[in-house]
């Protein structure tokens, strides 16, 4: 990991640009971008978590970013994780964190994935295909599971799940039976993923619903009482958040009244989006009438891969170092020569020089993680500066 670990920079909060500044002027030059990670902003979030829902346990999902700072800073904020890989559980094992604060949330695993997983005594999974029931039963057969359920909508959320992901309402009774009654596993609760940045508060409300009634299919086969709903990811912090949060609290008592339901969630976006920022060169520039073109050190086959889908959360901001400049309508484009790899497009930018800071915020969330090293440009090692803001 590229993490500098022990050195925590505290910083006003209008200090921020004046620290970036002087990370770029004395560790990077053009065509080194960096992160800097604001703590505190991880501190608040788990806050704002556990105000709203003071019942529903955060399995952060390290796909999103597996910085292992973060990671280390939710486990000590009292979170748990959910992996998809050998990888993954690795990662979090590395940290010192415990199997059982895991949750293996692939719920199709590669056979040595799960050797590893039982080899190591990470012993809660999800699963939504009978193979995957056979799989388990020969590798991890103390495992208990979770029945991927298939989320009810597919416009509630920006980035639904699809096809890929769940059970058909038809095949509950049949693969639930298979699994419990048939191979003897436990099956201990159902799962669903409305889909990564939800946009609907109720699809959450009819996800509880159908997840009551496979409760109920379980308790007509005969099956163990089933303990954990586990309501997935698919938050980010904004107002909706306490939306989404009232109508989950509230679904959960209309739909599981028994005070021994145990919730958790496997939120992914929500910790890292707003707490990441990232800090690009200008490494070029073309001045083309009254537009202007620049290059960054940073792309769409690195941090910038979201930005395809959804640039809209991203926020931009200069830092020149001549005081007073025009503003020009402007184009960021990527550092390889791929011409897809375009950063913004058409926006207004004081005019900027080389060597002059981009920086982005709310760059958290899968940036870093699906870099790649096409072209040559190492997108993958990006380092990290670790910062606390106060806000006093
Ligand atoms: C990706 C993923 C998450 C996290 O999703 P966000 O939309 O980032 O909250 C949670 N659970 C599973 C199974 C996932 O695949």
């Amino acid at each position: 990991m590229s993490t500098n670990f022990g050195k925590i920079t505290v910083v006003a909060k209008d200090g921020m640009t004046n620290l970036i500044r002087s990370i770029a002027a004395e560790k990077h030059e053009a065509g080194q971008p960096f992160y800097v990670l604001d703590l505190a902003t991880i501190e608040r979030l788990m806050d704002k978590w556990n105000h709203s829902f003071p019942n529903v346990k955060p399995f952060y999902a390290v796909k999103c970013n597996t910085e292992a700072a973060l990671v280390t800073k939710l486990a000590n904020l009292g979170a748990n994780f959910d992996c998809a890989s050998i990888h993954e559980i690795d990662t979090v094992l590395s940290l010192g964190i415990s199997p059982n604060q895991i949750i293996f949330a692939n719920p199709c695993k590669s056979i040595s994935h799960i050797k590893h997983a039982a080899a190591v005594g990470v012993n809660l999974t999800t699963f939504d295909s009978k193979l995957e029931v056979d799989k388990i039963k020969k590798w991890h057969p103390k495992c208990h599971l979770l029945l991927r359920i298939k989320a009810p909508s597919a416009s509630g959320s920006l980035r639904p799940m699809g096809k890929k992901f769940g059970v058909l309402p038809e095949e509950i009774e049949p693969l639930l039976h298979y699994a419990c009654n048939v191979a003897g596993l436990k099956v201990v609760g159902v799962s669903f993923h409305v889909g990564s940045i939800a946009q609907d508060p109720t699809i959450y409300r009819q996800a509880i619903a159908n997840a009551r009634a496979v409760f109920d299919i379980a308790h007509y086969l005969g099956i163990p009482k089933m303990q954990i709903l586990d309501i997935g990811g698919g938050f980010r912090s904004t107002p909706l958040f306490e939306e989404i949060a009232s109508v989950v609290n509230e679904a959960v008592q209309d739909f599981f009244p028994d005070p021994n339901l145990k919730i958790i969630a496997e939120p992914g976006r929500f910790f890292p989006e707003t707490a990441f920022t990232l800090v690009t060169h200008v490494i070029g520039k073309r001045v083309r009438g009254e537009k202007i073109e620049y290059w960054i050190d940073e792309g769409v086959y690195g941090s910038f891969r979201p930005t395809l889908y959804n640039s809209c959360f991203v926020g931009i901001k200069p830092i020149s170092m001549k005081e007073s400049c025009e503003i020009r309508e402007s184009t960021i484009y990527g550092p390889s020569c791929d011409c897809l790899d375009k950063v913004a497009e058409d926006i207004k930018l004081p005019e900027l020089q080389l060597d002059d800071l981009i920086v982005f915020y709310n760059m958290g969330a899968y940036s870093k993680c699906v870099g790649t090293k096409f072209n040559g440009f190492d997108m993958l090692t990006t380092p990290t500066y670790l910062v606390t803001t106060n806000s006093t």
